[in-house]
């Protein structure tokens, strides 16, 4: 199940530390990156344990042109068959919510697709069910809901920050944290690799804004991993640059609210050094039609400007492999 260590080579563009296979726990595949508007390259993260092959896509906005990208890009190695990513190396799919630009790969590619696992909570795969499987929007191809089932999706219901549940074949656990995205549920998912965690984050607020205590209670949850010097990486939506109008930000993050937030996990793990070069991995920027790169350039810069604690922002690029 081991990879070759010259296929393992990030790229440093993407802003990934040089490490090692002693100290690296997690590799991470970007498969989309945007937050919706363009189709392509929309939530989804491909994640395994360091060196192993087979893992878990956290969302699955865009599966196929994202596998493409990084078989082209060597996230992948060059020459594997993105048959084999889908079928072999995506073991289960995480689910933060059911937003189209987060399930669309998904929904597409189920009919090539093979027998796994969806981990969510259970209003997220209950909405899988209602709004997508259900015949009229797609064929059924989970094991709830509208008959005939075809079953090829099981839907595997995780309560709220229960006690991490392993993820068959891929050597990961996983706990699942509701977050509040402007009406919509949405989830924080904790995926650990012994030892070690990381979070992918979907879609979230700001809690002064969603008039929640959501993140706080994700931040509380987290902050001994951090202070342990456990937590490895947190994937993060930034949707917007400032200046934005609160009610203009319909369930999403700007920069300026990415630092208030990080400092209050900095706060809950003993103060800002404890998240010093902690890697923030920033997804889900808006993109424009017209393909500017202008939006990407001032939220990086607002990012790196802005009073948050120290941590390591990398924005992800589609393809490109990350380990942390
Ligand atoms: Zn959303």
């Amino acid at each position: 199940m081991t990879v070759a260590t010259t296929v393992l080579a990030v790229s440093a563009a993407a802003g990934a530390s040089p490490s090692t296979a002693d100290t690296t726990a997690f590799d991470i595949v970007p498969l989309g990156v945007e937050g919706g508007v363009v189709e392509g390259s929309t939530s989804a993260w491909f994640i395994a344990r360091h060196g192993h092959e087979q893992g878990l896509a956290c969302d699955a906005g865009t599966l196929v042109p994202g596998i493409r990208a990084a078989i082209a890009k060597g996230g992948f190695p060059a020459g594997t068959r993105p048959s084999d990513v889908l079928h072999r190396r995506i073991g289960a799919y995480l689910i933060t919510h059911p937003h189209l630009d987060h399930v669309a790969g998904l929904v597409m590619v189920s009919p090539d697709d093979r027998a796994k696992p969806i981990f969510a909570l259970p209003e997220v795969n209950a909405a899988l069910a209602a709004d997508y499987f259900n015949w009229s929007a797609w064929p059924n191809m989970g094991d709830r809901g509208k008959p005939p089932l075809l079953a090829r999706y099981r839907y595997r219901d995780l309560a709220p920050s229960a006690e991490g549940v392993p993820v068959e074949d891929t050597g990961l656990a996983v706990t699942a944290f509701p977050l509040s995205h402007g009406g919509t549920l949405s989830t924080a998912f904790l995926v650990r690799a012994g030892e070690d965690a990381m979070l992918c984050m979907g879609d979230t607020g700001p809690d002064a804004v969603e008039h929640s205590t959501r993140l706080d209670s994700l931040w509380q949850a987290v902050a001994p991993l951090v202070r342990a010097g456990r937590l490895r990486a947190i994937i993060v939506e930034t949707s917007y640059p400032d200046p934005r109008r609160d009610e203009d930000l319909f369930g999403h993050l700007t920069p300026r609210w990415l630092h208030r937030e990080l400092g209050r996990l900095a706060e809950l793990a003993g103060g800002a050094g404890k998240l010093t070069d902690l890697p923030v991995v920033i997804g889900h920027i808006k993109p424009s039609v017209d393909g500017g790169p202008e939006t990407v350039a001032t939220i990086a810069r607002q990012l790196s400007e802005g009073e948050g604690p120290p941590v390591r922002y990398v924005i992800a690029e589609q393809g490109l492999r990350l380990e942390f």
